[in-house]
């Protein structure tokens, strides 16, 4: 099955509707690079080879969220904060996101649990959600600036 048919398929199992404006929000998803933004989403809604009425801002905000909500994207944090999406159906994991190449790399070992749970006890709080993202330099960045001094 193809992605887009997995997507419509969970969406219509949820009773959501696709709609003309959710399927060309949903085409142009699938055609971004590794991650993107509700904007570069938008862009693609409207170039001109996409014919009927442009779509508009909401419905892409509305769509995203309910892929989101779908598990069929996740949501990273980028370092310039940017919001940026990505085709994603792993369910709860984290980002190591590189500061230099933009480069994301997904990891599930979810070490913050116990300390979730220690804080909802502490606070009395009823903790559903939690978000992390981890920044540094990838390894490609990092041997690329190991060349020698001067040479750049
Ligand atoms: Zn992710
Ligand atoms: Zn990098
Ligand atoms: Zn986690």
């Amino acid at each position: 099955m193809s992605d887009i048919d997995l997507i419509i398929q969970r969406l219509e199992l949820r009773g959501h509707r696709v709609t003309q404006s959710r399927r060309r929000v949903l085409d142009a998803v699938l055609a971004q690079p590794a991650h993107f933004t509700v904007d570069d989403v938008l862009r693609a809604t409207r170039a001109p080879r996409r014919r009927g009425p442009p779509v508009g801002r909401a419905t892409a905000f509305r769509t995203i969220r309910l892929l989101l909500d779908l598990n069929v994207l996740c949501r990273i944090l980028l370092d310039d904060g940017t919001l940026h999406y990505r085709l994603s159906t792993r369910g709860h994991h984290h980002h190591l996101v590189c500061r230099d190449c933009g480069r994301v790399e997904d990891f599930t070992q979810c070490d913050v649990e116990p300390l979730v749970r220690e804080l909802a006890k502490a606070m009395k709080y009823e903790i559903d959600a939690h978000w992390l993202e981890v920044y540094g330099r990838c390894r490609a960045c990092r041997r690329s600036t190991k060349e020698p001094a001067g040479a750049r």
